[in-house]
């Protein structure tokens, strides 16, 4: 299917590795340039790379921290009229609720909730004025059934998906579209994170560990980055204009919802 956005731009955030360069890369198969971001320049410089190579697109790096304000000045300078804004951020760690302090929360909140508004906020004057734009955030299947061990996430997701579910509404009128992209249990090194570390409390080898969870999930298996990408670049897509503040649930159907 043509997508219908070749040529057009997107900010990546966070996309060197897993989900968010699944998003990358299937933006830059549709014919999208790319200003790809994320903290490691080695990692992201090889993406890239890949990246030119295989689609033939342009493709900007900046290597910041994106939950910076410094980190998202430089990103928003290197593109100075996005079609597209993918926001992506890596994900605060799992605990108990007498772990987390005050700056922990600070910190959950600043990467996965302040972080993306903050990115909508300056991308949306410009996409509204020139009627067309396209925004995913990347969040969690535990903004639709919260995960214990991962309170920061929920609470620093929950936010964001509240201030989406207004804000897509107030701005749909102008042709940008906000949807949410809600990722259950992927085939990325934030899995391997998670899973060493049920395995380490478990007793159990990491191999055990994922079988385990894939068990757990009615598709039998862990979701692959490249699903993933494919169905965020169908969001950003031509075909995408009427799909409105939504909760898109990518999880094996891992979550029984009505609604
Ligand atoms: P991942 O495989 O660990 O990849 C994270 C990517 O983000 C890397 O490219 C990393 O590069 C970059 N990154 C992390 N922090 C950054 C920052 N502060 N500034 C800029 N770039 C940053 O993670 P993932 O599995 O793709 O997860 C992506 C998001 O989806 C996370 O928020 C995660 O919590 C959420 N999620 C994932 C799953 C899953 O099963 N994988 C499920 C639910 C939710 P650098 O380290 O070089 O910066």
């Amino acid at each position: 299917m043509d997508l219908g956005i070749r040529g057009k731009t997107a900010i990546v955030c966070a996309g060197s590795k897993g989900l968010g360069r699944g998003c990358a890369e299937a933006l830059a198969e549709a014919g999208v340039g790319l200003v790809l971001n994320a903290r490691s320049e080695g990692p992201l410089t090889q993406t890239a790379e890949s990246i030119r190579a295989r689609f033939n697109v342009p493709v900007t790096t900046v290597a910041c921290d994106i939950t910076t304000e410094a980190g998202r000045d430089k990103v928003l300078a290197a593109c100075e009229a996005p079609d597209i804004l993918i926001n992506n951020a890596g994900g605060p760690p799992p605990g108990i609720w007498s772990d987390w302090e005050r700056e922990d929360w600070l910190k959950a909140v600043e990467g996965n909730m302040i972080t993306p508004i903050m990115l909508i906020k300056a991308v949306l004057p410009g996409m509204m004025e020139r009627g067309w734009g396209r925004i995913v955030n990347i969040t969690s299947q535990a903004v639709k059934a919260p995960i214990a061990n991962l309170g920061l996430s929920n609470g620093a997701r929950a936010g964001l998906t509240g201030y989406v579910a207004g804000t897509s509404r107030q701005v749909a009128s102008s042709g940008v579209c906000i949807n949410n992209l809600l990722p259950g249990i992927h085939a990325t090194d934030r899995a391997d994170a998670l899973d060493s570390k049920v395995a380490e409390a478990a007793g159990i080898s990491i191999e055990e560990a994922r079988a385990q969870r894939a068990a757990s999930v009615p598709a039998g298996r862990y979701g692959t980055a490249e699903e993933f990408g494919q169905t965020c670049a169908f969001l950003c897509s031509q075909h995408a204009g009427f799909i409105i503040g939504q909760n898109v649930l990518l999880d094996g159907g891992a979550n029984s919802m009505m609604l």
